[in-house]
């Protein structure tokens, strides 16, 4: 009604990509702490301008180490802190505790998304209950909520939200292939780089 649009683009490519990514305003990389490899849809968003809202993993980390904290929507549990609550997860209890996430559930379990195809969300459904999810979806539920509240209030603040984007367009060099083969180069390979011209 003329205040969000919600786009599904079939068939996600590169192509797809050069567009979505200069368009998008923020960046949401959610991947539980520990799960994803690095991630280079993040680097992609940066370099273009979005902010990010997203877990301390994979090279997140790094851009909230170039960006600090006050350009970034940090939220979820970290690697350390998982063991931990690994052997007491119980992700009904906290469904069971919080208002919004409980109202989620009720959506879900009634089938109010997929009126069309009943028990299509059902594995999605099992996997936050499950209490041995290998990803404990349900632990960062109420940090997300909280950092994407934050994101709305910020985002209504236009001169806030251009300097953040401005700055982590600018912090992003040290996404480049250059500085990435020069430090393979020092740590790993041990090479001597050709400079160009020379013979
Ligand atoms: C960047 C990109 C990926 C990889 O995204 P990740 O965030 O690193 O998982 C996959 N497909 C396309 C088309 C991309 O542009």
């Amino acid at each position: 009604r003329g205040r969000l649009q919600l786009l599904f683009y079939p068939d996600y490519n590169v192509s797809a990509m050069e567009l979505i990514c200069p368009a998008a305003d923020l960046s949401e990389q959610i991947s539980t702490a520990g799960k994803e490899a690095s991630g280079t849809g993040n680097m992609k968003f940066m370099m273009n301008g979005a902010v990010t809202i997203g877990t301390l993993d994979g090279a997140n980390v790094e851009i909230l180490e170039a960006v600090g904290e006050e350009n970034f929507f940090l939220f979820g549990l970290t690697v350390d802190e998982i063991p931990a609550i690994r052997e007491h997860y119980d992700p009904q209890a906290i469904i069971d505790n919080d208002r919004d996430f409980r109202r989620v559930m009720r959506l879900l379990d009634n089938g109010h998304f997929n009126h069309f195809e009943p028990g299509i969300l059902d594995d999605v459904i099992a996997a936050v209950r499950n209490p041995d999810d290998p990803w404990m979806t349900a632990a960062d539920f109420r940090g997300f909520i909280n950092a994407q509240e934050a994101v709305g209030v910020a985002y209504k603040d236009q001169k806030y939200w251009t300097r953040m984007s401005i700055l982590n367009s600018a912090k992003s060099g040290r996404f480049s292939t250059d500085r990435t083969m020069q430090d393979y180069n020092r740590d790993i390979w041990h090479l001597n780089p050709i400079v160009p011209g020379d013979k």
